[in-house]
């Protein structure tokens, strides 16, 4: 399995926030966020650790944390993998849920037979697949619309009454958007029932 790097960290979004969380960021994607992290760069598949299956769950494990995220590069890049991974965490009764931070350009629909996972779906600029928003799961799963402009908002809210009830959903303005005024404001004026989170990262280290 290709691993950039395993750390500890306040998680910052969804239904786990302010919940200290074990994270391993895979490596490889097939997405091109502008918002993608510029330090561990996990798109770029060259820069990996080669791991055993178990030695992730295993490393995972002894971090001591109920709670697990497993981040992007995109984990369906290597899905016999992260499927093995998934099935391991699943098993240990140590592990109370497990978020898979997928950006759904490929089917998510082999993740979404575990009890622990929460899925959280990240709309990269409107082009995820729409049949992935049938999969997601009410009271389990998330949706994260990352907003990096104003289109980025109107195009959220042609996506938002395809969304099935019941799914936490989040928008994360971009560090760069400068408009906060505005965004608050036509939230509240479109009545959404979206959480608007702008992520900070408390990280408590690598292990
Ligand atoms: S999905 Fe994640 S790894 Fe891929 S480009 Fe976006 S932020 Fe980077």
């Amino acid at each position: 399995m290709k691993v950039v790097q395993f750390f500890r960290a306040i998680e910052s979004e969804g239904r786990n926030i302010g919940l200290p969380v074990s994270f391993v960021n895979l490596s490889g994607c097939n997405s091109n966020c502008k918002t993608c992290l510029p330090y561990t760069n996990p798109r770029d598949s060259h820069i990996s650790i080669d791991m055993e299956v178990t030695e992730v769950a295993e490393k995972l494990l002894a971090a001591g944390l109920p709670h697990v995220y497993i981040a992007c590069g995109e984990p369906m890049l290597q899905e016999e993998e992260t499927i093995r991974l998934l099935d391991l965490l699943e098993q240990d009764e140590r592990v109370k849920s497990v978020t898979v931070h997928t950006n759904g350009f490929v089917d998510i629909a082999p993740l979404v037979k575990y009890t622990k996972i929460m899925l959280s779906l990240n709309w990269c600029h409107g082009i995820t697949m729409f049949a992935n928003l049938d999969r997601l799961r009410p009271e389990i799963d998330m949706l994260k619309f990352i907003i990096w402009n104003k289109e980025d908002y109107h195009r959220m809210i042609v996506i938002l009454p395809l969304v099935p009830e019941g799914i936490y959903i989040m928008l994360n303005p971009s560090p760069t958007f400068g408009a906060k005024e505005w965004l608050l404001d036509q939230v509240v004026k479109d009545r959404l029932e979206v959480r608007v989170i702008y992520p900070q990262h408390f990280s408590l280290g690598t292990f």
